[in-house]
């Protein structure tokens, strides 16, 4: 087996063991996947399986078309999610799928949430968009993702969950979980009253700083 491959397994076992304890799925729901560079593969959580008991070996290896290239358990069943994002969108590397109970909230609502907070506006840049409502593990649901995604990194899943992605999985994690932390600041603050929106303007600049001089570079 490729090498490269079976550290990106290590990675995403530790990436779903992760996504767990942050509280971002409960049970065995939600998966993770890695693509393993210059390989036109990725790496993907086995279906249905405790995060905290998972093995490098439990991952599964899979090409961009969904085949299985090695492992024993059955791939997640949002594979085909997965790989079409892999496929759309090649500066993505690392996928996570999470069933975060306020970002959920949102996308049983099916509205999008507005970028109101520093936070969001750096990382995501604009608003969190709703995918039209496909059965969980559908093709339909895989193509409704994509093109709600488009080139952003966040999108809510009708009635589901959310999906975040990055140039690597420590990327996607903070995305699922600044989303999730949007989508409990909106809620609450359309309780105390009507949340408001950053300006395009202020949003691009964050997004901008956030990019080019936050943090150590
Ligand atoms: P898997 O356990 O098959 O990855 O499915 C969980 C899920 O969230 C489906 O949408
Ligand atoms: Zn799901």
């Amino acid at each position: 087996m490729i090498l490269r491959a079976e550290k990106a397994r290590e990675k995403v076992a530790r990436a779903g063991a992760k996504m767990a304890r942050a509280g971002l799925v409960v049970g065995t729901w939600g998966n993770v996947s890695y693509r393993v560079l210059h390989e036109d593969l990725a790496v993907i959580t086995p279906s249905g399986m405790p995060y905290d008991a998972l093995m490098p070996r439990d991952i599964v290896v899979v090409d961009l078309k969904g085949n299985v290239v090695e492992g024993e358990r059955k791939p997640s069943t949002e594979l085909e999610l997965h790989v079409a994002i892999y496929r759309a969108r090649p500066d993505v590397c690392a996928v996570m799928h999470t069933h975060s109970v306020f970002a959920s909230a949102m996308a049983a609502a099916r509205m999008p949430i507005p970028p109101m907070v520093e936070d969001l506006a750096q990382l995501v840049g604009g608003e969190v968009p709703v995918a039209e409502y496909g059965p969980a593990g559908s093709r339909e649901l895989a193509e409704k993702v994509v093109s709600a995604l488009g080139e952003g990194n966040a999108v809510l899943l009708a009635n589901h969950g959310m999906v975040g992605v990055g140039e690597g999985l420590d990327e996607a994690f903070n995305v699922c979980q600044i989303v999730e932390k949007a989508a409990q600041i909106y809620l609450w603050a359309s309780l105390a009253g009507m949340p408001v929106a950053l300006s395009r303007g202020e949003v691009l600049k964050l997004r901008k700083d956030y990019l080019t001089v936050y943090g150590q570079q």
